[in-house]
């Protein structure tokens, strides 16, 4: 069969990312091509992304976007066909998707409203030359998608939610459901009404015909009141219709073969040389593993439990490379573990995506102790290029490392090293674990083969997606 998907968020690979939204919504079309089902994503034309579309034709037009136009143009990206919201008055801005310099824009919830509006448009009419069969929303920023098919019409489109990460939620006031086209009578704890507000996301879970999270873990988790955040209930009312589909990663974008230098599970040269030159970069010098954090820094990822581990790590002959940005307070913590360790810890705080690529290359491990892990794309990245995984048992990591055990070192399908609960004390060990591990050449080996021999791309989870679009379109 197959069909048509327009896919709405508010980030995609290669034109706008601050997290791993970005990565799945981008590598979803490639998958999908594959199954029958052509997908389109619609973004907000940011200021980033305008220059790139200038030449792009018009192919819908939508005169009254809370305060101006919106038009979308359409073009081709690296092989992606995008949709771009031009609306110069909510998206032309200074700053990232979500923020300017001095902080989160004030209008979000009208900015991601006029998106999640448009793409039910789309969704309903279909453009000039291309009516999708299904619309597919991505976490808070396009939830109100699903909530305008429902509300306004749906023209025989059906629509999927996926939860990226519940912790974001898209709150805003009750006085503004008139605003954000939304109907009175749906303002209730059973629909709409959110902790006396509105709630994108929830508005997105209770009308969405089917919802989506992107781990079989993380699925059951946040039917809990730990991990819901609020959520638990709506999603239990929801049971029958939500699913887990795990996250892939883009196996081209993320290779050995295409590391600088190359290697392959057979031959790693290459890794033993791009470590070298890692080392060289940072100025370090690392008799141990040299493990790496390549991350927001929140409280989420759990990086405040990083100070109370690395010391004993490095004591042991361990190294660290952090690079991510985020709380002024990890931020200024990390520094600190780099002050204190010199030539064993180094940090870089920004965002760089190639340094990225060097340092899953070059490391030996990649620790991820996260509280919450929807997915997780790093582990992932980390088991590809044979670079050990650190993680705690939530979510999508427990869906994809195989911790070192007795058992599943005598069975030989270890890839890396679990822990739990998410604490300071069994991280340590974790990390203790790691260091022995890492004295057992033949064992260490044989880790670092199975990583990489782990499947972690997108091939099964396409065809969950390929299914459930085929059977909502039955
Ligand atoms: P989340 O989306 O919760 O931040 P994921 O693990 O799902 O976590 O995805 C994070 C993505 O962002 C990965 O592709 C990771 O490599 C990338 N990333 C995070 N921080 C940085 C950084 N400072 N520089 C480059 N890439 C980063």
């Amino acid at each position: 069969m197959g069909g048509r998907v327009l896919s709405v968020a508010s980030e995609c690979v290669p034109l706008v990312k601050t997290g791993g939204l970005a990565d799945v919504v981008g590598a979803l079309p490639g998958a999908l091509a594959g199954k029958g089902w052509e997908m389109r994503v619609l973004l907000p034309a940011y200021r980033s992304l305008r220059a790139q579309a200038a030449g792009w034709p018009v192919v819908f037009e939508e005169p009254d976007l809370w305060g101006g136009t919106g038009r979308v143009l359409a073009g081709k990206v690296a092989g992606l066909s995008v949709l771009l919201l031009d609306a110069p008055h909510l998206y032309d801005r200074e700053g990232g998707p979500y923020s300017s310099p001095v902080g989160e824009h004030p209008d979000n919830a009208i900015r991601f409203a006029a998106l999640s509006w448009v793409a039910a448009r789309i969704a309903r009419e279909g453009l000039a030359d291309w009516k999708p069969d299904v619309l597919h929303a991505h976490d808070w920023q396009a939830g109100l998608a699903p909530a305008y098919l429902a509300y306004h019409g749906a023209g025989g489109v059906k629509s999927v939610l996926t939860i990226h990460n519940i912790a974001f939620q898209g709150w805003a006031p009750a006085h503004m459901l008139g605003i954000l086209r939304l109907p009175a009578h749906a303002f209730h704890s059973e629909a709409l009404e959110y902790y006396g507000g509105i709630s994108s996301l929830k508005a997105g879970l209770v009308t969405a015909d089917w919802i989506t999270t992107v781990s079989p873990s993380y699925a059951a988790e946040i039917l809990r009141p730990e991990f819901g955040m609020g959520l638990e209930g709506v999603l239990a009312a929801r049971g029958p219709v939500v699913s887990g589909i795990l996250n892939g990663v883009d196996t081209a974008l993320w290779s050995p073969e295409a590391a600088d230098p190359p290697f392959s599970a057979k031959s790693l040269t290459g890794k033993a040389k791009a470590r070298e030159n890692l080392c060289a970069e940072f100025g370090l010098d690392v008799p141990g593993p040299l493990a790496i954090v390549v991350s927001r820094l929140t409280d989420q990822k759990g990086i405040d439990l990083l100070p109370k581990v690395i010391p004993d790590f490095v004591l042991g002959g361990g190294g660290l490379i952090v690079l991510g940005s985020g709380d002024p307070a990890m931020e200024g913590a990390m520094r600190g573990l780099a002050a204190r360790f010199p030539g064993r810890v180094a940090v870089r705080i920004g965002y760089d995506e190639a340094l990225s690529h060097r340092l899953f290359a070059g490391a030996d491990a990649v620790l991820v102790p996260s509280r919450f892990e929807p997915c997780g794309l790093t582990q992932m990245y980390g088991l590809r290029f044979g670079t050990l995984p650190v993680v705690s048992l939530v979510g999508g990591l427990a869906d994809t490392v195989i911790g070192a055990s007795p058992a599943t070192l005598a069975a030989g399908t270890a890839t890396g090293v679990t822990f739990h609960p998410v604490d300071a004390l069994a991280f340590r060990q974790a990390m203790a674990k790691l260091l022995e591990l890492s004295r057992q050449p033949k064992l260490w080996a044989k880790l670092r083969q199975n990583a990489m021999a782990h499947p972690v791309g997108w091939e099964v989870s396409a065809a969950d997606y390929a299914g459930l679009y085929e059977r909502l379109t039955a």
